[in-house]
C-alpha cells in the first residue's frame, strides 16, 4: 500500500482523509459537544499537542458511541 500524507478521520465509519495533523474531519468536528471543542482548541493554541492528541482521542471515543457515521457501521456489523 502506498504511503500517503493524508489520513483518515478517527471517527469509525467515516472515512473521510484529513490532514496529518488533525485527527477529525469538519463534519465529525462539528458534530462534538461544545465543551470538547473548545478544549481542543485552547490545547491547540497553547501548542500543547500532547494534550489535543489526548482529547482527539476521547472525542473519537464520543463520537463513535454518538455520531450517525459510528451507528451505522454498528449496524452494519462493522464495529
Ligand atoms: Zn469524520
Amino acid at each position: 500500500m502506498a504511503r500517503r500524507r493524508h489520513q483518515l478521520c478517527a471517527v469509525r465509519g467515516c472515512g473521510t482523509a484529513v490532514e496529518a495533523w488533525q485527527h477529525l474531519c469538519g463534519r465529525c468536528w462539528r458534530l462534538l459537544p461544545a465543551d470538547q471543542r473548545a478544549a481542543i482548541v485552547a490545547a491547540r493554541q497553547e501548542r500543547a499537542f500532547h494534550i489535543v492528541s489526548r482529547l482527539a482521542i476521547r472525542a473519537a471515543d464520543w463520537l463513535n458511541a454518538h455520531s450517525p457515521q459510528a451507528e451505522a457501521a454498528r449496524r452494519q456489523g462493522e464495529a
